[in-house]
């Protein structure tokens, strides 16, 4: 239902950006129309029901469908709200006096619904000012009846006195209770209104803050590792000079805490660089298939260290040179086979690869990722928060604690800036697949087999079946 109100809302080219008083006032706008139609076509199967023929009746609920439905639609081209509230009044005030003119019925109360349905779609969409014009509006239809009723004969057997004095009374009524609702209703758009301008602007503080914050960090972080590369790189000198075993031991201990601190520093610039919308792509023909075997092979040594066998498998099929960002895509698998060999006691880790052609996009492929272990798995109730920030999951079957908890955030950001989607299954215990699947371009000017093979769900319980 989400999913097509959304489609609808991009055929009706409405901007989720927009603020979020004017979505309510489009959203108002659509969703009235949509209930004048179908309440038209109910209307239609009453009538059709009752009458048993055709009548005139049918040919005015017809039309006004279609007025209707043509009338929402000119949304699409033209955001007049105003215009939108006037017309839906005039509608209001049209629907009033079909109730009471033809069978002078005067004023009567099948008119308050409409009386107060428009005075809300004007708080609504409009505001104060087109509640109090339209409240004058019906008022003025109102006494208009009220003087049309007089001059109508009075029905048989009926004192023509308390006639004109129910009828007054009824027109007084009316008055001020309508008097009351509107200024109600005024007053609550004001306040409506008043609240979306605020929500409005401290949400555009609150994106100013956020967006100073990842600078300020980026710039930080840029700042930081100039000097603590300059240590790392004394460390490496120094290990090459003649040391007791103790000093040895101590720049060993300065190496790996600072190269530790890089690593650090290094995700949380590419976070805060990726957050403040200055992360750079740039798109180039590669080969896909020798980035990967390399990743593969750079991560084997401690594949190896715990016993795992860590394999990459290449369908015939999927294209081995592509134009994507090559060096973000070996960042998000390199996170990925990284946590596998770090999360993966005993077993295997396997690499995969599917491919299929984007519909309608010629040389367009999706390229699915999987990168599976027969790990420590991850309890279902946290697989949802293994992508937030400094999160770091209680995996109880799993010994390490080193990291910091920003790898798959900063892979999930970047799959997602690459066009791409991310997707984890995991079973505690069992292991877990992770999965990229991301548009890519096929680099045509490599002679490479067009069948690309159709992309196959992989399921947690195929681990058994290799692991
Ligand atoms: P960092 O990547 O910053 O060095 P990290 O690896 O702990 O630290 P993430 O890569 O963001 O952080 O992963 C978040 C958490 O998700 C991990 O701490 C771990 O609990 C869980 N997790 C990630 N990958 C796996 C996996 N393959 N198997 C089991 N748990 C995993
Ligand atoms: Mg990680």
């Amino acid at each position: 239902m989400r999913q097509l109100l959304a489609k609808y809302e991009r055929f009706l080219r409405i901007d989720p950006n927009i603020g979020a008083a004017d979505l309510l006032r489009t959203r108002a706008v659509y969703m009235l129309g949509w209930v004048f139609v179908l309440s038209q076509f109910i209307n239609l199967g009453f009538m059709s029901y009752t009458y048993g023929y055709w009548t005139l009746d049918h040919w005015i609920a017809i039309s006004a469908i279609a007025v209707i439905f043509a009338a929402t639609h000119i949304l699409r081209y033209s955001k007049a709200f105003m215009g939108f509230a006037a017309f839906y009044s005039i509608l209001m005030l049209l629907g009033i006096l079909a109730t009471s003119l033809p069978d002078q019925t005067g004023i009567n109360s099948a008119m308050l619904p409409l009386l107060v349905a428009g005075a809300v779609i004007n708080g609504f969409i409009s505001g104060w000012r087109m509640v109090l014009i339209y409240a004058f509006s019906s008022l003025t239809v109102v006494w208009y009846l009220y003087s049309a009723s007089m001059g109508w004969p009075v029905p048989v057997g009926v004192d023509p006195i308390a006639y004109e004095t129910r009828a007054f009374m009824r027109a007084v009524q009316t008055t001020i209770a309508f008097s009351i609702v509107s200024t109600g209703l005024a007053v609550f758009s004001v306040s409506m209104h008043h609240m979306f301008r605020l929500l409005e602007d401290n949400i555009r503080l609150a994106k100013q803050a956020d967006l100073a914050k990842s600078n300020f960090l980026a710039n930080m972080s840029h700042e930081l590792r100039t000097p603590l590369n300059g240590v790392i790189g004394m460390a490496g000198l120094l290990k090459r000079t003649e040391m007791t075993p103790t000093q040895a031991n101590y720049v060993d201990i300065i190496d790996g805490c600072s190269t530790g601190l890089v690593t650090i520093i290094n995700d949380v610039l590419d976070l805060s660089k990726l957050d403040a919308g200055k992360a750079e792509f740039s798109f180039a023909p590669f080969d896909l298939k020798a980035m990967l075997e390399s990743l593969v092979a750079l991560n084997r040594p401690a594949a190896i260290d715990k016993g795992l066998i860590l394999e990459l498998h290449w369908p015939e099929n999927v294209p081995t040179r592509i134009i994507s960002d090559e060096s973000r895509l070996r960042q998000i698998a390199n996170n990925l086979i990284g946590n596998a060999v770090k999360f993966t006691a005993d077993g295997r880790i396997d690499v995969m690869l599917q491919s299929r052609p984007v519909k309608n996009h010629d040389g367009l492929i999706e390229l699915c990722m999987f990168v599976r272990d027969t790990g420590v798995g991850i309890p279902a109730e946290d697989v949802g928060r293994v992508f937030n920030r400094f999160e770091q999951v209680d995996n109880r079957l799993s010994s390490t604690t080193t990291g910091t908890g920003l790898g798959l955030a900063i892979t999930q950001n970047l799959v997602e800036k690459m066009g791409g989607r991310i997707h984890i299954q995991s079973e505690l215990g069992e292991g877990t697949i992770f999965t990229i699947q991301m548009p890519v371009r096929q680099d045509r000017r490599m002679k490479e087999r067009e069948d690309v093979s159709v992309a196959r769900p992989i399921s947690v319980s195929d681990l058994r079946a290799t692991g």
